[in-house]
């Protein structure tokens, strides 16, 4: 894996305490980054912390209970972070989780809740960090999205259709930030497991059915090329070039990691 230095910048991660975002956390301590994660559940954030510094002792590292769609607690998330790190390099916008439904089981409340969770969770922490980025060198905003929002699902109808609006977004916001030398990106991820997996599992594996067993016939149905669901750190691998100075001439682009599921050319 390419090696770079990042002793001295800090890199904020929503939905951090989990899958994707964990993963990523990872990787920028493992580089040399203070890193500043949140998420709502405040015993998966604690033990998000104990295992980053149990991994790496000594890393600069700040974990706060933040719901992204919460406006105050967002502010509260960047003060904090500024109080602690006076700076932020790189914001990786990621909380967040899918929602099964068609368009004949979707009510208002939940194309509102849906569209809530996809458009604030990425505006509302963009707009908080914004002022640091700004004044960072380097600077970068990531998104984590969705194949879906290139190839909708009906069976994810309201995400599918708030995962394209997002990619939309991210090309608006790049253009507009790009004088102001902040790069924004995002990735497309297909399936990758992690803890909204690990969930499903729970509910929808016969009795006695393995995780190796469940998420194999699932690849198989859902015709990954791959032949299987990604792993959390191959995302955050992706996040992570995106984020950091390696990506230096790319904005208003994402990369894929869906396992080679994409039809389009
Ligand atoms: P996980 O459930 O493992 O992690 C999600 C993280 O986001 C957790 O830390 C969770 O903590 C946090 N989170 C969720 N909602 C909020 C919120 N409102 N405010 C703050 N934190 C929040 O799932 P993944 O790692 O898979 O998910 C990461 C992202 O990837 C999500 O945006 C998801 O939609 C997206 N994605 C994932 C796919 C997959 O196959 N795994 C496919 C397509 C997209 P807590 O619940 O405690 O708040």
């Amino acid at each position: 894996m390419i090696q770079i230095d990042l002793t001295g910048q800090v890199a904020v991660v929503t939905g951090g305490s989990s899958g994707i975002g964990l993963a990523t956390a990872e990787l920028f301590l493992r580089a040399g980054a203070s890193v500043a994660i949140c998420g709502r559940d405040a015993d998966r954030l604690a033990a998000a912390e104990a295992a980053l510094n149990a991994q790496f002792p000594g890393a600069q590292l700040l974990a706060q209970s933040c719901d992204v769609l919460d406006a105050d607690a967002v502010a509260g998330f960047a003060k904090a972070v500024q109080d602690r790190f006076g700076r932020t390099d790189m914001l990786v916008n990621n909380a967040g989780q899918g929602r099964v439904s068609t368009f004949a089981d979707t009510t208002d409340e939940a194309w509102r809740e849906e569209l809530d969770l996809k458009y604030f969770g990425v505006i509302r922490p963009t707009r908080a960090f914004l002022p640091m980025l700004r004044d960072a060198k380097h600077a970068a905003i990531v998104c984590v999205n969705s194949l879906l929002a290139l190839q909708p699902e009906p069976h994810m109808v309201a995400t599918s259709s708030a995962r394209a609006g997002l990619l939309s977004l991210v090309k608006s916001l790049a253009t507009e930030l790009a004088p102001q030398h902040i790069r924004v990106n995002s990735i497309l991820i297909g399936i990758v497991e992690s803890g909204q997996w690990r969930r499903r599992y729970a509910t929808q594996a016969k009795p006695g059915q393995s995780w190796e067993d469940w998420t194999g016939e699932l690849a198989r149905s859902k015709h990954i090329p791959l032949g299987r669901f990604g792993l959390p750190e191959e995302a955050a691998q992706a996040l992570f070039y995106l984020a950091t100075p390696l990506s230096s001439y790319t904005t208003g682009s994402h990369i894929d990691v869906s396992g080679g599921v994409a039809r389009h050319v």
